[in-house]
């Protein structure tokens, strides 16, 4: 049985957040959970259905989180629900590298098709988006025999030793972690916001800063990837300026250096495309998925060309549980859903919908500073009014309001100050434009 239709889709607030059995529970989850885990909101769920989260006390909340860009299809998404039933009523496990099942291939077929580009594309399926980084890494340094990685500021990329040494952020992901790999040089972020350039110029002088550090501080032949977020997610849904990727790309290409896309926040229609690195035509020569790809099944894969990913040696790739046949099945009931539920169009719409009425709010609450984003991938960065002086104090009111009135939201940012939106596609106009009263509301209350 699936909860659609069965949880009303209605936000509801029935105690204090947290209530009183949240905050029982929570006692327990310190005894025994460790505390260098982070908790965003102060509840324990317990039932769950597209875009509202209900708690043990009661409480009906509006997900504009998708626990981090997951659930984008919906929470328990009924084709997906149906697809794990059916498969784990079959196996479990086998690993496929051991004995191979028909879900991991289906899942390759279905990334072949839907990523950037028409040429022969091949890939594998793992656990995690970092798990997918390092294999990323992994292929295009075999396939280059090159060392160096290039990544860029603001950047992140996961939480394994690589994909910390990858991500820039010190506090919370890197601080004690040390030491890191080697042979990653990070590159100037074209940050629109923050550009201490002449705007009208930005790409341009961002191209030329990231091509003369390459030449002049490694060396383009020594460089086996650039690897970046084409839009960046926990440093702030940072866009890059129009033409930074495709030049970025295109200076890859001319040097024979691989372009990886980390799509696995911005990819599977979260940005009103099916991948945020369409809007420019990019195409990558790996692409790394993971996130909204399995509707809440833990899946992620690297996709790319057929002559890149077959340059490993046998036995070079791998991993006991990648791309087990139970997250397959809901990658592939994910899909589904995407096309026929049209979120596609549905992200696009949110986007519409979400910029006309934050950017209302910026004219009205000078502390925000920029309204940014594509699709249902937004943001709004806080500011002390008449400056860029991050106001992290006000985006952490803003967000205890919301949290107190039933709408879960995330933050991000360098600097501890962003407020992000990664609602569910399938999330209906009437509940996004109740989360946005809700917030508009924490701001007039600030
Ligand atoms: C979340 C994220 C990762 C890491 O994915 P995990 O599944 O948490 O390991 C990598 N890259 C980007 C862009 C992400 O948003």
């Amino acid at each position: 049985m699936t909860l659609t239709g069965v949880i009303a889709q209605k936000r509801q607030v029935v105690t204090t957040i947290p209530g009183p059995k949240s905050t029982e529970i929570l006692k327990r989850r310190s005894a025994a959970a460790s505390a260098g885990l982070g908790l965003t909101i102060p509840v324990v769920i317990e039932r769950a259905s597209d875009a509202i989260l209900i708690d043990v006390d009661g409480n009906h909340i509006i997900d504009l989180g998708s626990g981090i860009g997951v659930t984008n299809v919906g929470n328990a998404a009924p084709k997906v629900v149906e697809n794990v039933i059916n498969a784990v009523q079959k196996m479990t496990h086998t690993c496929f590298t051991v004995a191979p099942y028909m879900g991991y291939i289906e899942v390759c077929e279905a990334l072949a098709k839907l990523t950037p580009g028409t040429h022969h594309k091949k890939s594998i399926l793992v656990n995690s988006g970092a798990e997918a980084v390092e294999n990323a890494v992994k292929i295009a340094r075999s396939y280059t025999k090159r060392p160096a990685v290039v990544v860029f500021e603001h950047a992140y990329h996961g939480r394994t030793n690589l994909t910390m040494a990858l991500t820039a952020k010190n506090v919370p992901y890197k601080e004690s972690f040390g030491p890191f790999a080697n042979e990653i040089y990070r590159m100037p972020m074209p940050y629109p916001f923050r550009w201490i350039g002449n705007p009208s110029t930005i790409t341009e002088d961002a191209i030329e800063m990231v091509i003369s550090k390459i030449e002049k501080e490694i060396g383009s032949h020594k460089v086996a990837a650039i690897l970046i977020e084409p839009i960046q997610g926990e440093g702030g849904f940072i866009v890059p300026p129009k033409g930074f990727l495709p030049k970025l790309n295109e200076y890859a290409r001319g040097k024979g250096i691989l372009f990886i896309a980390d799509e696995v926040q911005s990819g599977f229609a979260r940005t009103g495309n099916l991948f945020a690195c369409e809007d420019e035509n990019v195409v990558p020569d790996l692409i790394v998925t993971a996130k909204g790809i399995a509707g809440g099944l833990p899946l992620a894969a690297v996709t790319g060309r057929a002559e890149v990913m077959d340059s490993v040696h046998a036995g070079g790739l791998g991993g006991t549980y990648g791309g087990n046949p139970i997250s397959c099945a809901a990658a592939l009931g994910a899909i589904e859903t995407i096309e026929s539920e049209n979120l596609v169009s549905k992200a696009k719409k949110i986007g519409e919908i979400m910029k006309t009425r934050l950017t209302q709010m910026q004219a009205k609450y000078p502390i925000i500073g920029d309204v940014r984003g594509r699709g249902a991938m937004m943001a709004i960065e806080l500011v002390k009014p008449g400056s860029k002086e991050p106001n992290g104090e006000a985006m952490g009111k803003v967000v205890k309001y919301a949290q107190e009135n039933g709408v879960l939201i995330l933050t991000a940012g360098t600097y501890g100050n962003v407020i992000r939106f990664l609602p569910p596609l399938v999330i209906s106009e009437e509940l996004l434009n109740d989360a946005l009263d809700v917030l508009e509301a924490g701001f007039a209350a600030l």
